[in-house]
Formats: C-alpha cells, sequence, structure tokens
C-alpha cells in the first residue's frame, strides 16, 4: 500500500492551499479507491526491490552454463541478464510458448489477454528496466477514460470517488462509513504481527471499507478474500507505516517523497496485448537456446556442476550439464520435478507450497447498441456481500484500443476464485449464461453475446499468504546450501508483473 499512500502525499503536496489534515483525509480516501490496483502492485515491489537487492552469494561470474527452467516473464528476464554477463544459455519450457501466463490470442477481431491485462508503471526502475529491454517504446498507455472504476451496491454499480466533492456526494459508502474512515489517524497501532488483511482494513478503515473496498479490490487482484491474505507479506509497507507512525494517514503526510516513483504513473498493455512484452524478450535470446515443449524432470546436484534431465513432446529424454540452474518455474510445478542430491532437501516441500484459488476468465464481445451502460471506465468489481455469481468486469475495450471490432464491445470478466472456486468448473454453456445474466442486470446487455470464450486458470495466482515467508526461507536456505541454485517467480516476490521484472534483476 505504500504506492498508494506515496501517490497520495504527493497529490496533496500538490496542493498545499488545502488544509493539511483534511486534504490529506478527503484527497487520500480518494487515491485510495482511485489507485487501488495500481498500489497493489507498488506495494509489492518493495518487497521484490529488497530481494532484487540480495543477490545469491553461491552465483559467481565464474559460472558461465547457466540453465533457465520456465520461460514465463521471471525465466525470460533471467535469460536475457545471463546473455547480457556473457553466459552461454539453455531457456527449457514446457509448452509450446515463451510467456508463461502471459498469453494473448487474437480471435474473430477480439484480442484477448488471457493472463494479467495490464502493467502499471509506477518506477523508474521498472521503466529503466522495460527501456533497456527495448519494450517501453512499443507500449500503449490506458484510455484515459479507465480512471473510472465502479463497485457494485445494491445491485447496481456506483462510480468510486475521483475527487473530494465526488467522495462527499458518491454512494459507495454510507455517511457512517465515510466518517469512520476519516477517523483513521485516531485509531491506536496495531499489536499483531501476523494480522491477516481483513482485520487490518476492518481496524483502521472500518467494516464498510473493508465490505465495499478491500473485499472487492481483493478478489479482483488475487482471487483471493482479503481474511487469507497476510498484511506482512501482501502489504508489508503498510504495516510498517502504521508501526512507525500510529496511522497511515500521518505516516503519509510525514513519509519522505520516493525518489523512484515517476511523477506520473501509468497503466500499460501493447498493440498485440501483454505477450507482446514476452515475446519481445524472446526475440532478443539466441534461437538456438530456447527450447519449447520441453520440460524438465530431473535435476541433479554433481561435485562441481548440475545434471537437468529434459523430456520432450515425444517423451525423449535428454540429459545436459550446466554450472548453475535458475528455476523460475510456478510453485505448485516443483514437486512435478525429481530432485536428487540436494542438500536440505526436505526444504523443498515448503518452497512448493502455495496457495493458488481457480479462476475462469470469460470474454464476451457484444455490438455495442447491445449494451446500455456507457463502459466509461476499467470496470466493475463486485463486494462479497452483494451475493453475485461474478467477481469483476473488465471493460477491455474501452481500456486499450483494438481490442474489439467497430461498433463492438469486449467484456472480460472474473469467476471463481476463493469465493465461488466450484463455478470455475461449470460447463461452458452454463458459465456463459450465468455471465450474460449478470451482465444483463448490471449493465444492462440485450441478448446473447456476439462472441465468447472461457480460460480457465486451476491455479491462477499465489497467494501473499500466511505461508509466503516459509518459502521465501525454503528458498534461500536451499539455494545457500547447494551452490549454482536459484528460484525465482511470483511465488516468492508477489504476483504483479512489476515484481517478477525486478526480482529477476541479479
Ligand atoms: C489470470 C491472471 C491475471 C493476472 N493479471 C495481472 C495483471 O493485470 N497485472 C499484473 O501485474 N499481474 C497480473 N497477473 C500476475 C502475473 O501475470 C504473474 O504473476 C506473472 O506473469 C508470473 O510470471 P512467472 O514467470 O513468475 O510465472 P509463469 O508465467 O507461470 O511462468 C512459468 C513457466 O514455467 C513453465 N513450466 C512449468 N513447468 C515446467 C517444467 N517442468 N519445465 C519447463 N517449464 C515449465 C510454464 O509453462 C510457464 O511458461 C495475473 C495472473 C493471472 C493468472
Amino acid at each position: 500500500m505504500q504506492g498508494l499512500l506515496l501517490f497520495a502525499y504527493e497529490y496533496i503536496q500538490s496542493r498545499q492551499s488545502l488544509p493539511k489534515f483534511l486534504g490529506f483525509g478527503i484527497l487520500g480516501v480518494c487515491n485510495y479507491f482511485q489507485t487501488t490496483f495500481d498500489f497493489i502492485h507498488e506495494s509489492a515491489y518493495f518487497y521484490a526491490h529488497s530481494k532484487a537487492a540480495k543477490p545469491n552469494p553461491v552465483f559467481t561470474s565464474e559460472m558461465t552454463d547457466t540453465c533457465i527452467l520456465g520461460s514465463g516473464l521471471t525465466g525470460l528476464i533471467h535469460a536475457w541478464q545471463a546473455c547480457k554477463r556473457g553466459e552461454k544459455i539453455n531457456l527449457f519450457e514446457a509448452s509450446p510458448q515463451t510467456g508463461g501466463v502471459l498469453q494473448s490470442r487474437r480471435i474473430d477481431g477480439y484480442l484477448l489477454d488471457y493472463g494479467a491485462n495490464t502493467l502499471s508503471l509506477r518506477s523508474r526502475e521498472v521503466a529503466t528496466l522495460l527501456d533497456e529491454l527495448g519494450v517501453l517504446e512499443h507500449a500503449i498507455d490506458a484510455n484515459p477514460e479507465a480512471n473510472l472504476r465502479f463497485i457494485v451496491r445494491g445491485g447496481k454499480l456506483i462510480s468510486l470517488p475521483h475527487s473530494p466533492a465526488s467522495f462527499l456526494s458518491s454512494s459507495f459508502l454510507s455517511p457512517l462509513g465515510k466518517i469512520r474512515l476519516l477517523l483513521e489517524p485516531l485509531i491506536p497501532r496495531g499489536k499483531n504481527h501476523a494480522e491477516n488483511v481483513a482485520d487490518f482494513i476492518s481496524r483502521r478503515l472500518g467494516q464498510e471499507a473493508l465490505t465495499y473496498a478491500g473485499n472487492p479490490f481483493l478478489s479482483g487482484v488475487y482471487a483471493a478474500k482479503p481474511e487469507s491474505l497476510s498484511l506482512q507479506y501482501a502489504f508489508p509497507a503498510l504495516q510498517e507505516l502504521e508501526q512507525a507512525h500510529g496511522s497511515l494517514f500521518k505516516g503519509m503526510l510525514k513519509s519522505k517523497k520516493n525518489p523512484n516513483r515517476l511523477p506520473t504513473s501509468r497503466l500499460l498493455s501493447f498493440p498485440n496485448g501483454m505477450q507482446e512484452l514476452t515475446n519481445q524478450i524472446t526475440q532478443q535470446l539466441p534461437k538456438e537456446s530456447t527450447f519449447l515443449t520441453t520440460r524438465a524432470v530431473r535435476i541433479k546436484r554433481l561435485e562441481n556442476h548440475w545434471e537437468v534431465t529434459t523430456r520432450n513432446q515425444s517423451g525423449k529424454d535428454e540429459l545436459h550439464t550446466f554450472n548453475q540452474v535458475i528455476c523460475a518455474l510456478p510453485a505448485h510445478q516443483l514437486s512435478e520435478i525429481e530432485w536428487v542430491g540436494l542438500d536440505r532437501a526436505e526444504r523443498m516441500e515448503d518452497l512448493a507450497d502455495s496457495t493458488h484459488f481457480p479462476l475462469a476468465l470469460v470474454f464476451h464481445g457484444y455490438e455495442k447498441r447491445n449494451i446500455k451502460h456507457p463502459l466509461n471506465g476499467f470496470g466493475f468489481l463486485v463486494p462479497e456481500v452483494e451475493n453475485r455469481k461474478i467477481l469483476g468486469t473488465l471493460f477491455s475495450s474501452t481500456l486499450f484500443p483494438d481490442r474489439a471490432p467497430q461498433n463492438h464491445a469486449l467484456l472480460t470478466t472474473f469467476v471463481g476464485g476463493e469465493r465461488q472456486p466450484d463455478l470455475v468448473y461449470l460447463e461452458d454453456d452454463d458459465l456463459h449464461a450465468l455471465v450474460q445474466k449478470e451482465h444483463h442486470n448490471l449493465l444492462g446487455t440485450h441478448g446473447t453475446p456476439a462472441f465468447q470464450k472461457i480460460i480457465r486458470w486451476p491455479q491462477a495466482i499465489p497467494l501473499p499468504d500466511h505461508k509466503m515467508g516459509k518459502r521465501q526461507e525454503a528458498a534461500q536456505v536451499l539455494e545457500n546450501q547447494n551452490p549454482g541454485l536459484r528460484f525465482s517467480g511470483s511465488h516468492l516476490c508477489g504476483p504483479p508483473l512489476p515484481n517478477c521484472l525486478l526480482a529477476s534483476i541479479v
């Protein structure tokens, strides 16, 4: 949450004429809701940054034969870096393409992102890295209309406040809920270091802020409930701010400006969707060093090197040797690999232990005239208390250009997560019908969609929950005890793309 807080702080600083406290309270709150998506991304970045600042001590410049397992964004950045250091690399990827969960497809004139939809660019460090990678110049910014965000309350879409006046007039919280939120500076410091995010939000900002803001936003980002997320791992900066200053609002006012923060944050994608990011990085790697449809099945530690067994599509095994192995596989894949000769091998269980909830992405295309709502924003999120069957919907064709054929709109809807995991596995027709009904009620859609498609992620996003500390510790122990082995990926640095980018920099 540090990103959000710094954002609000800077916003207030630029409006010195306002009485300080009132300015902070109202503008901070408006910013809170306006930038939650982006902010969550940045807050976790601070962890990634600190991890990136501590390269594995067992890696030395003499290690020149590098094996990278997994070609998601994390593995690709490691590969790109190793090439830059002049190392000979082999990148093994189980699927037929690079990019991991970043997958974009153009079908019938619609551009679908099966995984991440946006990259939130808030820090100079990430901007510099994207620039060095040569991808920043290809990025496109989200439509400014996407600044408007909605939540569902009482069965209707309510726009979130974006100015002091709209904070007062908006019905996103009741008058009592707003007063409670503004009382935050008077709430005493928390004492429970292992607090979950739900308890933290309700204690500091009130139950209504948890119900109508924390709950929907966190389900939108992690497909999880705030009760399941650890404050310490999901928002370490917030916890520090409270402990240091006794209040988030006060802390924000006292905190120094972060020089690494870009003056204006950007919400990015690419003309051909998010996969263009990983495609561009892939193109910079030596072609002969990338092996697709090649799964790592066995990793053996020998005296001075590593033996990696890979299996190709036709089931043929091959043996390779390397000085070092960078394992950028998802946590849930680590136990599929046979690890041989590892020191402290018992810690592998903790490293592989990650909570993921299943998630379905349901894409519907409509002729614009068949949607009553103007789709003038980022999308909407649904608080659990509203008892609906969807977590939220992105107005994808408002967010970025060329996402749908002319006079058509593309809606990307998230279903399942921790709230209703069973819905993910409904028959396709039932899942489409369910989403269609929700859109009819909430957006005023008519008839059946002109286009529809479902993507299911059985293990979508690794949660920063109470297990994350154990995972990080296990990775550290295994790396220290097994020279030449390194673990990396969203299960260790947090899922936002900026985290994966920065955590992969050695
Ligand atoms: C639906 C969804 C929406 C998201 N939305 C956003 C968003 O809007 N913004 C944002 O910042 N983040 C978002 N994220 C999070 C972000 O996309 C991920 O955290 C990040 O892309 C993870 O990258 P990674 O390289 O760590 O892992 P992955 O992308 O999972 O890559 C791991 C790779 O390892 C490969 N692999 C697995 N087993 C083997 C094996 N045995 N041998 C070889 N290869 C193997 C896999 O095939 C895969 O390519 C989203 C994630 C999901 C799932």
